[in-house]
């Protein structure tokens, strides 16, 4: 890692750094579960690092909301990453291997580590560049910049398709969204969106809502494996508050990447994963619904 910012002028486009394709490799569960954590390149430890998933953001869309693999499972190849739980009820964090579930009503649990999850992708979190972030007055400023810095440290990165994002922050005002838990039969996630609820969480004057943004940022061809692009939740320092966001103020902050090259990906019996799809449809129905 250099911080030699204004030594060596790195400056790489972005979708060079996401040149190399992202590798995906399908898991039935027990193999998933039984699955060491990937070392490609024992020489290089930036191609060993992988990110583990569960389902895709694609059958989550057409109403897969039945838990396969248990936070438990998940947390074997992870111990940073989010997703949602059992019967889509709530947003799922996980960070420094502690799971958070947070429902509709806004309300932080912590779940049973037999709970199960219909989507979640983690990894272990060992970042490879860690920098001070200045304010950010909205959430497309904050991943422009992240986006800026990502490219600027693209050799301390490797080629990392995924991009796993960590920001421990002051912020003046977090927007934030949760889901509603569904029984069965299961209506697509349009539906379940059209019921979620969204909040506004704003610091006193001369306070801050101090804690950790994290989540991934996913190269274009994951689309419909994954939601391509950033994806962020939010966890407060003190574990009252969080979920998917949708909007932030940020006073200041300290970001930390690591980079993943390999997919692991856990296929729930019954559930069909396709291949990436990057069809405008597809993009649509997934900025809806987990867009920021
Ligand atoms: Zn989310």
């Amino acid at each position: 890692m250099s911080d030699h910012r204004g030594h060596t002028h790195h400056i790489i486009d972005a979708h060079l750094a996401h040149a190399a394709r992202m590798h995906v490799t399908r898991h039935t569960h027990d193999d998933f579960v039984a699955s060491p954590v990937s070392t490609t390149d024992p020489a290089n430890d930036l191609l060993a690092h992988a990110a583990f998933q569960t389902s895709s953001i694609d059958a989550l869309l057409r109403g897969s909301f039945a838990g396969d693999l248990t936070l438990d499972e998940l947390l074997i190849h992870g111990d940073f990453g989010l997703g949602t739980v059992q019967g889509l009820d709530g947003e799922l964090i996980i960070l420094d291997g502690k799971c958070f579930q947070v429902t509709s009503d806004g309300v932080v649990r912590m779940p049973a580590g037999s709970m199960r999850t219909p989507f979640a992708v983690v990894c272990m979190f060992a970042p490879h560049v860690v920098e001070p972030i200045g304010a950010s007055g909205s959430l497309p400023s904050l991943v422009s910049e992240i986006d800026r810095i990502a490219s600027e440290h693209a050799q301390d990165l490797g080629p990392a398709p995924i991009l796993a994002v960590r920001v421990d922050g002051s912020f003046s005002e977090i927007d934030l969204r949760s889901v509603p838990g569904q029984s069965e039969p299961y209506p697509p996630l349009s539906e379940v969106v059209d019921h979620q609820s969204e909040w506004q969480v704003i610091a006193e004057p001369g306070t801050s809502i101090d804690g950790t943004l994290l989540g991934f940022r996913f190269p274009p061809e994951a689309q419909g494996i994954e939601v391509a692009g950033y994806h962020l939740h939010f966890i407060s320092e003190d574990r009252s508050i969080g979920g998917h966001v949708t909007g932030i103020s940020m006073l200041s902050g300290r970001l930390r990447l690591d980079g993943a090259t390999e997919l692991h990906l856990e296929i729930p019996e019954g559930v069909e994963v396709a291949e990436a799809d990057t069809s405008e449809e597809t993009a649509k129905a997934i900025r809806a619904a987990e867009g920021g």
